[in-house]
């Protein structure tokens, strides 16, 4: 649909309606499959195609219900193409395949998503791809200088999903494409509230295992583009690596697009809340949140980001230890243990001692936790973090 002619909201109602004769039905049924049939012999032999010249060849190229939600997507970051895959770790390593090969050089902030590194050191390192790790805050005479004439892709994530770093994507982006180098971002905090096209980012990333899918009950990633270019390769490095994602997981994502914006708007507003009642307790050293003004990079967030949502981190004053921190998040009921954010459910995870970094970032004065902050009371989640804030000693 007409994307800038409604409000979020409303395009999120009305996107990836059914394109295909569904007898009326509101929404998009679950397409599996994985045999496509040829018209005739003569569309066989001219090989691959894709619906967006004419045909279908094979089931790993996605099906009707895929495209609906790889439409809806790219509407939401405003990019042109989305190509959807099997988990948001998977939407890392398919761009970085197509983008990569032996001999060339890669940045990535020393913030990356943890497994997200450990593709560049446990298999790309293997393929001949060297991995400079950088200070995400890096300003662009700094990314400038880390460029080499072999730096195929410059990779950002903003913020950190672990210590909340804000990346100055503008300005990392004009550096790299003065050299030619890919702009590849991990926008899973931003979602909507940052968009990645307007910023100077060629492929962006999500795990729509977060807020759109939005239920903790699957797994799903999404690579967005904003031209036929980039699209052709990142999906031909999605087809070649077979990275499919089940059409069930696919609806229930598009299922969750309806009601992402009325859960996002609720837990971006819980978390600040209670972001902003913590930072006033007095074991609180320090609440990191890019949309708090004491988040020492807050001008980038309000320059860049619509808005934000309900991941943030804690540090605790420095006289507590780490086994301080575990027992106040062991001491709440309503926050569970987890890593995967962004479903209806409350959850903390100690971040100190959990964070590989080699360029020395990453850092606070005391023991850090993350908290996720889902859609339960916010009254009762307070209740719950003072039983936390009691047990830290
Ligand atoms: C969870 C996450 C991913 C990976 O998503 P999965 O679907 O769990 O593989 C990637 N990036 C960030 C920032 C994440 O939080």
């Amino acid at each position: 649909m007409a994307s800038n002619q409604y409000k979020f909201d409303t395009r999120l109602s009305h996107m990836a309606r059914p394109h295909i004769r569904t007898h009326g039905f509101v929404n998009m049924g679950v397409h599996r499959g994985s045999t496509v049939l040829y018209p005739d012999c003569a569309t066989r032999a001219e090989g691959p195609k894709h619906r967006y010249e004419q045909w279908m060849s094979y089931g790993t190229g996605g099906g009707p219900t895929h495209f609906e939600l790889e439409n809806a997507i790219a509407e939401i970051e405003g990019g042109t193409h989305c190509t959807i895959v099997g988990t948001g770790l998977a939407a890392i390593a398919v761009p970085l395949m197509a983008y990569l090969k032996a001999g060339d050089h890669m940045l990535m902030p020393d913030s990356v998503y943890g497994p997200g590194r450990n593709i560049a050191t446990k298999m790309l390192a293997g393929f001949g791809v060297e991995t400079t790790f950088y200070d995400p805050q890096v300003d662009e005479a700094g990314i400038t200088a880390l460029l080499r004439e072999n730096t195929r892709v410059v990779y950002t994530e903003s913020p950190g999903s672990h210590t909340f770093e804000l990346q100055d994507i503008p300005a990392i982006a004009r550096a790299a494409h003065k050299r030619g180098a890919c702009v590849m971002m991990d926008n899973t905090w931003g979602i909507h509230h940052f968009q990645p096209f307007q910023h100077g980012v060629d492929v962006s990333i999500q795990a729509l295992t977060k807020y759109v899918g939005g239920h903790s009950d699957i797994l799903l990633g999404s690579c967005t583009v904003n031209s036929r270019e980039h699209w052709e390769k990142v999906r031909e490095s999605a087809l070649l690596l077979g990275a499919y994602a089940s059409p069930d997981d696919v609806w229930l994502a598009l299922r969750g697009l309806r009601t992402m914006g009325v859960r996002l708007k609720h837990q971006e507003q819980a978390g600040l809340e209670i972001a902003r009642w913590l930072e006033q307790q007095p074991q609180v050293l320090q609440v990191v949140h890019p949309a708090l003004p004491s988040h020492p990079q807050h001008e980038l967030f309000k320059r860049d980001f619509t808005g934000g949502c309900s991941l943030f981190g804690v540090v605790f004053q420095p006289n507590y230890s780490l086994e301080d921190a575990y027992r106040f998040v062991e001491a709440t009921t309503l926050f569970g243990i987890g890593a995967s954010w962004g479903g209806y459910e409350s959850l903390a995870l100690p971040t100190t001692g959990f964070l590989t970094r080699t360029a020395g970032t990453g850092t606070f004065g005391g023991p850090m936790i993350r908290l996720h902050i889902g859609l339960e009371d916010v009254g009762d989640l307070k209740t719950d973090l003072l039983r936390g804030l009691a047990a830290l000693g």
